[in-house]
Protein backbone atom coordinates (compact mmCIF):
# COMPACT_ATOMS: atom_id res chain seq x y z
CA UNK A 1 0.00 0.00 0.00
CA UNK A 2 1.22 3.47 -0.44
CA UNK A 3 0.92 6.03 1.73
CA UNK A 4 -0.28 9.84 0.91
CA UNK A 5 2.65 11.97 -0.12
CA UNK A 6 2.73 14.32 2.88
CA UNK A 7 2.77 10.86 5.33
CA UNK A 8 5.14 9.60 3.03
CA UNK A 9 7.69 12.16 3.46
CA UNK A 10 7.24 12.15 7.09
CA UNK A 11 7.94 8.84 7.11
CA UNK A 12 10.87 9.09 5.05
CA UNK A 13 12.08 11.90 7.32
CA UNK A 14 11.78 9.53 10.57
CA UNK A 15 13.35 6.55 8.78
CA UNK A 16 16.26 8.62 8.26
CA UNK A 17 16.99 8.95 12.21
CA UNK A 18 20.00 6.81 13.20
CA UNK A 19 18.19 3.44 14.53
CA UNK A 20 14.99 4.01 12.97
CA UNK A 21 13.70 1.12 10.43
CA UNK A 22 10.91 1.62 8.41
CA UNK A 23 8.30 0.00 10.88
CA UNK A 24 8.91 2.57 13.32
CA UNK A 25 8.87 5.39 10.62
CA UNK A 26 5.62 4.40 10.13
CA UNK A 27 4.32 4.15 13.89
CA UNK A 28 6.11 7.77 14.35
CA UNK A 29 4.16 9.25 11.52
CA UNK A 30 1.14 7.63 12.61
CA UNK A 31 1.63 9.06 16.41
CA UNK A 32 2.24 12.38 14.79
CA UNK A 33 -0.89 12.13 12.74
CA UNK A 34 -3.27 11.34 15.90
CA UNK A 35 -1.00 13.79 18.25
CA UNK A 36 -2.25 17.77 19.10
CA UNK A 37 -1.58 20.01 16.33
CA UNK A 38 0.47 22.03 19.20
CA UNK A 39 2.69 18.88 19.80
CA UNK A 40 3.55 18.57 15.86
CA UNK A 41 4.37 22.09 16.00
CA UNK A 42 6.63 22.32 18.96
CA UNK A 43 8.57 19.31 17.52
CA UNK A 44 8.92 20.51 13.90
CA UNK A 45 9.84 24.02 15.97
CA UNK A 46 12.55 22.39 18.35
CA UNK A 47 14.24 20.43 15.45
CA UNK A 48 14.42 23.89 13.08
CA UNK A 49 15.36 25.95 16.21
CA UNK A 50 18.36 23.68 17.37
CA UNK A 51 19.74 24.15 13.95
CA UNK A 52 19.48 27.47 13.80
CA UNK A 53 21.19 28.56 17.36
CA UNK A 54 23.56 25.98 18.38
CA UNK A 55 26.83 25.94 16.28
CA UNK A 56 30.05 24.25 16.56
CA UNK A 57 32.65 26.10 19.28
CA UNK A 58 35.54 27.49 17.39
CA UNK A 59 37.90 26.10 19.77
CA UNK A 60 37.14 22.51 20.25
CA UNK A 61 34.35 21.56 18.35
CA UNK A 62 31.69 20.81 20.62
CA UNK A 63 28.05 21.79 20.50
CA UNK A 64 27.67 25.92 21.30
CA UNK A 65 25.33 28.62 21.00
CA UNK A 66 27.79 31.19 20.75
CA UNK A 67 31.45 31.50 19.07
CA UNK A 68 33.65 29.74 22.12
CA UNK A 69 31.74 27.54 23.93
CA UNK A 70 31.30 28.71 27.93
CA UNK A 71 33.84 25.33 28.60
CA UNK A 72 36.28 26.72 26.63
CA UNK A 73 35.88 29.93 27.73
CA UNK A 74 35.91 29.13 31.43
CA UNK A 75 39.51 30.34 32.74
CA UNK A 76 39.45 28.31 35.52
CA UNK A 77 40.02 24.98 33.70
CA UNK A 78 43.09 24.05 32.16
CA UNK A 79 43.95 24.74 28.41
CA UNK A 80 47.18 23.12 28.41
CA UNK A 81 45.13 19.26 28.63
CA UNK A 82 42.94 17.94 26.45
CA UNK A 83 40.85 15.03 26.08
CA UNK A 84 40.17 14.71 22.61
CA UNK A 85 36.61 12.27 22.62
CA UNK A 86 34.41 10.86 19.14
CA UNK A 87 31.24 12.42 20.20
CA UNK A 88 30.09 15.07 22.07
CA UNK A 89 28.42 12.31 24.25
CA UNK A 90 31.43 11.10 25.56
CA UNK A 91 32.32 14.62 26.81
CA UNK A 92 28.94 14.96 28.49
CA UNK A 93 29.83 11.54 29.90
CA UNK A 94 33.28 12.96 31.45
CA UNK A 95 31.87 16.16 32.47
CA UNK A 96 29.59 14.11 34.56
CA UNK A 97 32.45 12.06 35.96
CA UNK A 98 33.72 15.38 37.96
CA UNK A 99 37.21 14.25 37.98
CA UNK A 100 38.11 16.50 34.72
CA UNK A 101 39.10 20.00 35.00
CA UNK A 102 40.70 20.44 31.30
CA UNK A 103 39.97 21.22 28.35
CA UNK A 104 38.10 18.95 24.89
CA UNK A 105 38.15 18.22 21.19
CA UNK A 106 35.22 16.74 20.01
CA UNK A 107 36.47 14.66 16.60
CA UNK A 108 32.14 14.02 15.47
CA UNK A 109 32.92 10.75 14.82
CA UNK A 110 36.06 8.06 14.39
CA UNK A 111 37.57 6.38 11.41
CA UNK A 112 36.46 3.93 9.56
CA UNK A 113 37.77 3.10 6.78
CA UNK A 114 35.50 0.47 5.75
CA UNK A 115 32.82 3.00 5.52
CA UNK A 116 34.38 5.30 3.87
CA UNK A 117 34.65 7.53 6.62
CA UNK A 118 38.51 8.83 6.80
CA UNK A 119 40.26 11.31 9.02
CA UNK A 120 39.37 14.57 7.00
CA UNK A 121 35.10 13.66 7.71
CA UNK A 122 35.86 14.36 11.47
CA UNK A 123 37.80 17.19 13.33
CA UNK A 124 41.36 16.30 13.03
CA UNK A 125 42.89 18.97 11.13
CA UNK A 126 41.07 21.15 13.34
CA UNK A 127 42.91 19.70 16.38
CA UNK A 128 46.67 19.48 14.76
CA UNK A 129 45.89 23.01 14.15
CA UNK A 130 44.93 23.29 17.89
CA UNK A 131 48.22 21.43 18.76
CA UNK A 132 50.23 24.51 16.89
CA UNK A 133 49.13 27.29 18.04
CA UNK A 134 47.25 27.05 21.80
CA UNK A 135 50.60 25.47 23.68
CA UNK A 136 48.35 21.99 24.56
CA UNK A 137 50.89 20.20 26.80
CA UNK A 138 49.10 16.92 26.80
CA UNK A 139 46.65 15.33 24.94
CA UNK A 140 44.47 12.45 26.57
CA UNK A 141 42.92 10.14 23.55
CA UNK A 142 39.68 9.51 25.00
CA UNK A 143 38.56 6.78 22.14
CA UNK A 144 36.38 3.70 22.97
CA UNK A 145 38.42 0.51 23.04
CA UNK A 146 36.99 -1.09 20.11
CA UNK A 147 38.36 -1.20 16.33
CA UNK A 148 37.01 2.56 15.35
CA UNK A 149 38.61 3.71 18.47
CA UNK A 150 41.86 2.06 18.25
CA UNK A 151 42.05 2.96 14.38
CA UNK A 152 41.48 6.66 15.68
CA UNK A 153 43.42 6.54 18.36
CA UNK A 154 46.93 5.67 16.42
CA UNK A 155 46.46 7.82 13.78
CA UNK A 156 46.08 11.23 16.27
CA UNK A 157 49.44 9.57 17.64
CA UNK A 158 50.72 9.83 14.36
CA UNK A 159 49.81 13.48 13.11
CA UNK A 160 50.51 15.01 17.21
CA UNK A 161 53.95 13.08 17.23
CA UNK A 162 55.84 15.69 15.83
CA UNK A 163 54.76 18.37 18.31
CA UNK A 164 56.26 16.81 21.23
CA UNK A 165 53.03 16.63 23.43
CA UNK A 166 52.57 14.30 25.74
CA UNK A 167 49.70 11.40 24.24
CA UNK A 168 47.64 9.35 27.16
CA UNK A 169 45.01 7.29 26.60
CA UNK A 170 42.42 6.29 29.40
CA UNK A 171 43.15 2.70 30.08
CA UNK A 172 42.09 1.77 34.17
CA UNK A 173 39.01 -0.03 34.30
CA UNK A 174 37.97 1.07 30.33
CA UNK A 175 36.86 -2.40 29.66
CA UNK A 176 37.68 -3.85 25.83
CA UNK A 177 34.98 -2.58 23.42
CA UNK A 178 33.10 -0.51 26.10
CA UNK A 179 31.63 2.71 24.59
CA UNK A 180 32.99 6.03 26.72
CA UNK A 181 29.58 7.13 27.25
CA UNK A 182 27.81 4.71 28.53
CA UNK A 183 30.36 4.48 31.40
CA UNK A 184 29.50 4.85 34.61
CA UNK A 185 31.07 8.33 36.29
CA UNK A 186 32.80 6.43 38.81
CA UNK A 187 34.54 4.01 36.76
CA UNK A 188 35.10 6.49 34.08
CA UNK A 189 36.69 9.18 36.61
CA UNK A 190 38.99 6.22 37.59
CA UNK A 191 39.59 5.93 33.87
CA UNK A 192 40.68 9.30 33.51
CA UNK A 193 42.78 9.38 36.61
CA UNK A 194 44.94 6.34 35.64
CA UNK A 195 45.65 7.52 32.45
CA UNK A 196 48.76 5.98 30.64
CA UNK A 197 51.26 6.86 28.23
CA UNK A 198 49.96 6.56 24.77
ZN1 LIG B 1 34.66 24.82 23.15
Amino acid sequence: MRHIESIERLIKAFAGLPGIGEKTAARLAVFILNAKKEYAEELAGAIAGVKEAVRLCRVCAGFSNSDVCPLCADGSRDASTVCVVGDYRDMVAIEASGSYRGAYHILHGLIVPLRGRGPEEIKIKELVERAKTNGIREVILGMPFNAEGETTALYIKKVLEPFGIRLTRIATGVPAGSLIEYMDPRTLGRALEGRKEA
